[in-house]
């Protein structure tokens, strides 16, 4: 059965930063990804801290929305079959160190905090997350 899902994707400073935006894209259209939209933006400190709202208990939650907001982002709606899952698949481990052969993280993460991606991790939060960069 056919089941064609949106998600969010967004490349982060760190790999803006080095220019990675084009390597990056193409790693997610080689992989049968379409995007569907993207802007290259940057968000307030604030906006970062709405976005990030499910890890405000965490420790890391300051230096992530400093992060997140530090510099420009490229937000993307990616559309596949399964494409939460398939995106999370390509994207590998949170930690780069751990993600592997072949994922973005692997090839493009420097650390468990400058890991270049950000992808939704379910149909409800990409849902938000789409709604949050792309209200129209
Ligand atoms: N993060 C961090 N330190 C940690 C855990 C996470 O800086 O110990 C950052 C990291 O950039 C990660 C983001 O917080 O991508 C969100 O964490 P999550 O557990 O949701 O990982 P993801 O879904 O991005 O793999
Ligand atoms: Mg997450």
């Amino acid at each position: 059965m056919s089941n064609l899902e949106k998600t969010l994707s967004i490349i982060k400073p760190d790999a803006v930063e080095r220019n990675l935006e084009n390597e990056i894209k193409g790693m997610f259209t080689n992989n049968g990804f379409n995007i569907v939209k993207n802007k290259k933006i940057q968000i307030s400190k604030s906006e970062a801290e709405q976005f990030y709202k499910v890890h405000e208990t965490k420790p890391f939650y300051n230096d992530l929305c400093n992060y997140l907001s530090s510099g420009p982002i490229v937000v993307m709606i990616l559309e596949k079959e399964n494409a939460i899952q398939e995106n999370r698949d390509l994207m590998g481990s949170t930690k780069p160190e751990d993600a592997a052969e072949g994922t973005i993280r692997k090839k493009y993460g420097i650390s468990i905090d400058k890991n270049s991606v950000h992808g939704s991790d379910s149909l409800e939060n990409a849902k938000i997350e789409i709604n949050f960069f792309f209200k129209d």
